[in-house]
């Protein structure tokens, strides 16, 4: 099936014009190498041109004669120069340690370089790998055009994220709770490195290839970690500070991960491994959006001080590259505990901006709390209850916010605070507003949404898969179809997500 995409086209040289593979580098600890399991007559059913374009690829990239792109990232043929491979990690899923995991249907193809340095692909569903345990090694249509959608609706949000370059389907069966069919999503990063990876090799007692992934690392993502007394403990510290930034980055959108486990955690501090994720749309902060998490153990309150459990994990990891002097643990303790400030802080900030603040008052996290009081209350819509505080001015009747909440006499007060904090900064309103909906998205991956795309899908339509694609891409203007950024509909309530995907 793998078969090399020919160059000797006159169309010029298939890409990427520099293909690297520095993971496989590493050596046969840390991966097995093995071709991808492609599907018959693949379709695309979607393309970021956003992200390709960000490769430096031309327009054309996906219908070349000479790429074949098609048939590359459904798992049907290799570029020149592509060495495929299956990585291995380990981690802690809900809380307990869950053993040897891996790549179990991710394949890495390499990295291209790009101006803004090498970046990874790697297909999502390109089949069975040795890590693929009891699974099929497969996604489906519906959670890969999810994973697709939200990737780049995270991106557009300013979210660090990893991207979704290309969505491609085929008419392969696979078997979920019902029959449903294959797709690849082709994932784009500067790393697929995640917590697991390290704590693969602190549990199994692999103490020189641990230094040797630290190592790797540090060199090709955190190079300034090497000016530290401790390198592995300032690594540790870069990754705190990135955890903390992105927790308070998903907090401030209503973004719910769904399965904050050690093997979902990314040492980008990137959104990693969109499954059952969800925004919220009536405000609540036990809101649990994986049907299957039982215990609530990754609401959307909880993400936070989940991440933090988490950088205990790999932490814990980090501890054998210890040397004599710190083998107490004492310079990663002091890593961690940075993450005790910089959360609030970051949340903070991303609080202020939301409210149109441009100083700091004492008072605020008071007027923050009360106004997410209000809005648990009622269960207020997250997205729409800012963006429509977004449009506050001076004298006016806040009609369209005032729809969104019950009691009316609470919203009055809290409003008057909010105005005579608001009037202590000397806040205009144009300009205030105007920042505000820089920062308060109209459009949001909500579930119904995602949903609608689906079906449509499932029935041979990518029509609206595009076009939420193009929607969500500009999440802070207000979408031409007053629908998108609407309240959900009624039947949007019944729709559960799981970790079936
Ligand atoms: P997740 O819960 O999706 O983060 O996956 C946890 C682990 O299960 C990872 O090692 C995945 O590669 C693996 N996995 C999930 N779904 C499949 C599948 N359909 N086939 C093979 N491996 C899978
Ligand atoms: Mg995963």
């Amino acid at each position: 099936m793998n078969n090399s995409v020919s160059q000797d086209s006159n169309q010029g040289p298939p890409p990427p014009a520099a293909w690297l593979n520095r993971y496989a580098e590493l050596g046969r600890a840390f991966f097995t190498e093995l071709p991808a399991q492609g599907m018959a007559k693949p379709v695309w059913v979607a393309r970021s041109m956003a992200l390709a374009d960000q490769l430096g690829w031309p327009a054309d990239w996906w219908q070349r004669a000479d790429w074949q792109a098609l048939e590359v990232l459904s798992g049907n043929a290799v570029w020149p120069g592509m060495r495929t491979l299956a990585t291995v990690y380990s981690g802690h899923q809900f809380g307990s340690w869950a053993g040897q995991l891996g790549d179990g249907r991710a394949l890495l193809l390499g990295e291209v370089d790009t101006t803004a340095g090498p970046m990874e692909l790697q297909l999502k569903g390109a089949g069975l790998t040795p890590y693929s345990r009891m699974g099929d090694g497969r996604a489906v249509l519906r959670s890969s055009i999810r994973e697709f959608l939200c990737s780049e609706a995270i991106a557009a949000l300013g979210i660090p994220t990893t991207r979704a370059l290309a969505l491609t389907a085929s008419a392969l069966p696979v078997r979920r709770e019902s029959l449903e069919t294959a797709a690849v999503v082709t994932r784009v990063a500067p790393s697929f490195i995640r917590f697991g990876h390290f704590e693969h090799f602190a549990h199994t007692g692999q103490h020189a290839e641990l230094r040797q992934l630290a190592d790797f690392f540090i060199s090709h993502h955190a190079p300034e970690c090497l000016a530290a007394a401790n390198p592995y403990a300032a690594l540790l510290e870069r990754v705190v500070r990135q955890t903390a930034e992105l927790m308070a980055d998903w907090q401030a959108v209503g973004f719910c991960h769904g399965v904050m486990n050690t093997d979902n955690m990314s040492m980008l501090g990137l959104t990693l491994d969109y499954g059952p994720f969800g925004f919220m749309d009536g405000f609540d902060p036990g809101h649990v959006c994986n049907h299957s998490d039982h215990q609530g153990r990754y609401a959307y309150a909880a993400q936070p001080n989940i991440g933090f459990w988490n950088l205990h994990a790999l932490a814990q990891a980090l501890l054998p590259l210890m040397d004599e002097v710190d083998k107490d643990g004492a310079p990663l303790l002091a890593a961690l505990d940075v993450y005790k400030i910089a959360f609030p802080a970051a949340l903070m900030q991303r609080m202020r901006a939301k409210l149109g603040l441009l100083t700091e008052q004492d008072a605020d996290r008071a007027l923050i709390d009360d106004w997410l009081k209000l809005m648990a209350g009622v269960r207020a819509d997250f997205t729409l209850s800012f963006r429509r505080l977004s449009s506050l001015t001076q004298g006016d009747d806040p009609a369209k916010l005032r729809d969104l909440f019950i009691d009316q006499a609470a919203l009055a007060q809290w409003l008057q605070r909010y105005r005579d904090r608001l009037n202590a900064e000397q806040s205009e309103d144009g300009p205030r507003s105007l920042r505000m909906r820089a920062v308060n998205p109209a459009v949001v991956l909500r579930n119904h949404l995602a949903e609608g795309a689906i079906r449509a899908a499932q029935a041979g339509d990518f029509s609206e898969t595009e076009r939420l694609l193009a929607v969500l891409q500009k999440p802070f203007i207000e979408p031409e179809r007053a629908s998108d950024a609407a309240l959900p509909p009624d039947w949007a309530q019944t729709l559960e997500v799981s970790c079936s995907s």
